[in-house]
């Protein structure tokens, strides 16, 4: 039985939406109190509606993680509101693709400030809020795609992703004497919302590929942000959990046919 996060104070960045929102989902139904943060303030109100009465509570912010400034305002809201920083879920992250033939100065940019800067800013601002619950948790959203895999159009994004592995493993050492621990879920394919508009053979397809049969819920992701919230994890840092049904096991398609 782990401890509860009943009542502790955690921050969901991209929690408007697919995994952010299942990770806010699984806190407030362990009782904690969740700021989701993201730049559509109608969709954080609309996801706030959806997981209000799950237990604990869930307020809005409206911030874009890629400013920094913006972070500091996300920090001292969730203080005011939340009476401290326990958790911080660093999720926010965007994937437009583009081949490395077209790709702009612009596109890399963007998915950079979004998904690396971004991740790096929002520790930044919660950091002394972090440190002063006694047992800070950060737990950083990537990928299977960039750590594990590539796809093409998304060498930006996978680089992206990376990035944040190299940033938690130095991070960890540097927040280790601040009790404050950082790690990393890796979703393989998971089934958001973005996914519903590609229509059921494409994502009867994806499933296919991998060996548990189905894509990830966003409450997978959840479960394994919950995990390294707990105090039971409290001695496991700088560490990335891939959770992805096994998607990334198979040496060659020879190996899905033959199970
Ligand atoms: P999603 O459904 O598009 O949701 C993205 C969330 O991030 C939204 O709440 C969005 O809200 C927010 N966001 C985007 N840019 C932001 C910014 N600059 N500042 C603040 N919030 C921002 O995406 P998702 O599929 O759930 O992906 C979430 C995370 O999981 C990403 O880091 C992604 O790389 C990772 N991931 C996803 C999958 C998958 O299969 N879905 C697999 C591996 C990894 P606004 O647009 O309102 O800002």
């Amino acid at each position: 039985m782990f401890t509860s996060v009943a009542g502790r104070s955690v921050i969901v960045t991209g929690g408007s939406k697919g995994i952010g929102r299942g990770i806010a989902s699984v806190f407030a139904k362990a009782g904690a109190n969740v700021l989701i943060v993201g730049r559509d303030q109608a969709g954080l109100d609309a996801a706030a509606g959806s997981l209000s009465g799950l237990g604990g509570s869930v307020s809005t912010h409206r911030v874009d993680v890629s400013d920094r400034a913006a972070c500091d305002d996300m920090a001292r809201v969730a203080l005011q509101r939340n009476g401290g920083i326990d958790v911080l879920c660093a999720n926010a992250g965007i994937f437009p693709a583009a081949r490395l033939t077209d790709m702009t100065p612009e596109d890399l940019e963007t998915v950079m400030a979004t998904n690396f800067k971004g991740t790096v800013f929002a520790v930044q601002a919660c950091l002394p809020a972090l440190e002063a619950s006694g047992h800070g948790r950060i737990v950083v959203t990537s990928s299977i795609t960039g750590p594990m895999t590539g796809f093409p159009g998304w060498s930006h994004y996978g680089a992206s992703k990376a990035a944040q592995l190299g940033f938690i493993r130095t991070a960890a050492i540097e927040l280790a004497p601040k009790r404050i621990t950082i790690n990393a879920v890796l979703p393989g394919n998971i089934k958001t919302e973005g996914l519903d508009d590609l229509g059921q053979s494409y994502l009867d397809q994806m499933a296919a590929s991998v060996p548990q049969g189905r894509l990830g819920a966003v409450e997978d992701i959840g479960n394994a942000a919950l995990f390294f919230a707990t105090d039971e994890a409290g001695y496991i840092t700088g560490q990335s959990l891939v959770v992805d049904g096994g998607q990334t096991l198979p040496e060659s398609l020879m190996a899905l046919e033959a199970m």
